[in-house]
Parts: C-alpha cells; structure tokens; sequence
C-alpha cells in the first residue's frame, strides 16, 4: 500500500500512476473536497442570481506542452470537461488597459477546474480516497514507515513545501534528507477576490496582466473563462499587499474593488464579494528534478516546486514522476 497525501493535480497524478503500475493507493486530503490549489467554489447565499454558479478561485487556467499531459488535456477535451478559452490577454498598468499580448493557448474547465480533478479521481482504479484527513506526521521506525500511525510501503508528500514540512518531525531519524529537500525555496502568498455584477460593464476581455500596480496583479473575466458569460471578475492580490493581510484578508477588499474600478473604467460597483486567501500560492523558484525520492526510505516528494514549475502542468508531471518511480523502486525490492 502507498498512501499518497495531497489530493491536488500533482496527488492524483500520482495515485494514477501507482494504479497504473498495479500498486494500491490510499489518497488521504484535509479538505472536504479534492482540488487543493486547482480550486472551484459555488456561489452560495449572494443574493443574487448567480447562487449555485461555480467560480475558478484558485489557478486561473492551464497550459499544456508536454505529450504525457497533452493527452491527458485532449482526453478533457474530447469529453467536453475542458475547453481552449484564449491565447491572448490584455495587458494593464494603474491607470488602466494598455494593449494585448498573444500567448500560448489557456485551457479552462466549463464546471470549474475542480471538476478535471474529480474527473482524475473517479478513473482511479484502485485508490481509496479519504477527505477530512488533515494528517500530522509522516513517521519512520525500523523499516516500517507510517502515515498518522497507518503503515505504509511508500509514502507520496504532494503538496507546497511548507506543509510538507509540517509533516516531517526533524528528531525522526531518517527524515533528515526529505527535510532538506522541501527547504531553500521561498512561496509567495496571494488574495484572490471575486466579484459578482448586476451586468457586464467592461470591455470585451478574457484576463488582464496587472502591472506595476500594488494592489493587482491579475484579473480573470471568469463569464468568458467558464463560456456563460456571467458578469463576475475574479482578482489575485499583489503577493506583498497579501502577506501583510493574511491574518485579515476582508481589510484589502475596498481597494481591490478601487483598483478595478481604476483599471477597468466600471461603471458599477460589485453586488456581492468574496475573498480567498492562499498562503501559499506558488514558489517563487521551482527545481528542475521532476521530484524527490529519499535515497533510503520510499518517502517522495511533489509538487508544482519541481519539474520547472510553478504551473498546473509542471504539478501533473512532478507527481506522475513520483508515482513512476516510486513503483519502479517498490518493484525493484519486492
Ligand atoms: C491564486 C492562484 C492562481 C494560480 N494560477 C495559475 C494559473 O493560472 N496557471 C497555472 O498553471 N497554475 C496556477 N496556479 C498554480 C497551480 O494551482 C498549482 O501549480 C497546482 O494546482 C499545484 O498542485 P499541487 O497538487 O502540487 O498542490 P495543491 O493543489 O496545493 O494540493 C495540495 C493538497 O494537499 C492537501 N494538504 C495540505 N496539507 C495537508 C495535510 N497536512 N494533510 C492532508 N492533506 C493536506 C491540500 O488540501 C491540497 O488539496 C495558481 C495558484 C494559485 C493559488
């Protein structure tokens, strides 16, 4: 049995290709819902008519490159679970939209990115996924490894490196190297606030690079993201103003609705708000090792902080890698 912690993209990723390789998996997540940073939330008790509607609060969309996760996209796609949403965003300083820059093609999700990774979970064949399971400690004594006490013949760690490191108690012997490995990169917070309008008063846009602003740094039209053109915008925080206001995200609000009034030239104020807060939403520098396996115990590591990240699809390679190799190295010892 592996057990796998972190049901983001690269967790899944990884479980896919334990199954894969003939292994069981037990998935274990805190929240109540699989996705981690690939987050979707429903509109609830807003008031207004877009109660039940579903909005993408954490990445904003992906892009693909690689064959592996090409195949994976063009799957989502032939079911009609992902869509290509644009290739080109507008680009803005504080005073407000300047002009276009093309890009490679952004993929989006028509029921939120969220759903692509419950879409990942239902064709597991053999993980048991348990949600609600905040886990403490990853654990080594002799040979045996154990998860929260659960033993474990390998254990994945998909998740940024500060929480990795939570799980790791550096006066376990044995844990030193993992340790070592989830240190020296440094993971820059944001905000990210959605907005719900009585109607669409902006120009046409898909997203808008904020620059040089202290408040912004990205706004996603998500109507056009998810294709119903509904009039609700979703803002990431500038990283500074958000570390300053991680114990209290609610006070950036007034001027994040100023700055997009500013940068959007709005005609109207929001009628409903909410804020999300990531603390960890991305490492500012990413390994170019796809993951880490630990030389002498079956504890990995992976994440959107390998294989050149920090992306989406850098997080679905770093854990399909770890789940490879850390069957490879099962099989070598059985
Ligand atoms: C605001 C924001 C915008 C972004 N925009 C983009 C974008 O436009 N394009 C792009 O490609 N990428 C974007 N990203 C990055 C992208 O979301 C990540 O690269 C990717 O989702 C990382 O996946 P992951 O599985 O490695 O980690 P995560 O998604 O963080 O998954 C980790 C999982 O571990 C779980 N966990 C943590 N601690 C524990 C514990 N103790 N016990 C049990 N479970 C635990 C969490 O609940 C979570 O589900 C963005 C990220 C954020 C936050």
């Amino acid at each position: 049995m592996v057990i796998v912690i972190g049901g983001g993209i690269s967790g899944l990723a990884c479980a896919g290709e334990l199954n894969a390789r003939g292994l069981d998996v037990e998935l274990l997540d805190r929240g109540h819902k699989l996705g981690g940073r690939m987050a979707s939330r429903v509109i609830r008790d807003s008031g207004t008519d877009y109660d039940g509607r579903v909005v993408d609060i954490g990445a904003s969309y992906f892009t693909a490159s690689d064959e592996k996760f090409l195949t994976v996209v063009e799957d989502w796609k032939a079911r009609g679970l992902a869509r290509g949403w644009t290739d080109a965003f507008h680009l803005a300083s504080p005073q407000g939209v300047s002009g276009v820059r093309a890009g490679p093609m952004r993929y989006a999700a028509v029921g939120g990115l969220r759903s692509l990774l419950e879409d990942l979970a239902a064709r597991l064949p053999s993980t048991t996924i348990r949600h609600h399971h905040t886990v403490e400690s990853v654990s080594i004594t002799g040979d045996q490894l154990s998860v929260d006490g659960r033993p474990a013949d390998a254990v994945a760690i998909c998740m940024p490196d500060p929480q990795a490191r939570q799980l790791l108690n550096s006066e376990v012997p044995g844990l030193e190297a993992t340790i070592e490995a989830t240190s020296g990169v440094v993971w820059e917070p944001t905000l990210s606030v959605t907005a719900v309008f009585q109607s669409t008063c902006w120009i046409p846009f898909d997203g808008v690079f904020v620059n040089d602003d202290a408040v912004l740094t990205w706004i996603a039209n998500d109507g056009s993201r998810r294709g119903d053109g509904a009039p609700v915008l979703v803002a990431h925080v500038n990283p500074v103003l958000a570390a300053g206001h991680l114990a209290e995200p609610t006070a950036v609000i007034p001027s994040v609705l100023a700055a997009l009034k500013k940068i959007l030239a709005l005609s109207e104020q929001p009628i409903w708000v909410d804020i999300q807060r990531w603390t960890y939403a991305r490492p500012l520098l990413a390994r170019a090792d796809e993951c880490y396996l630990d030389d002498k115990t079956n504890i990995g590591v992976a994440s959107d902080a390998w294989a050149g990240g920090p992306r989406v699809e850098t997080a679905w390679l770093s854990g399909a890698a770890l789940g490879q190799r850390l069957a490879e190295r099962l099989a070598a010892s059985s």
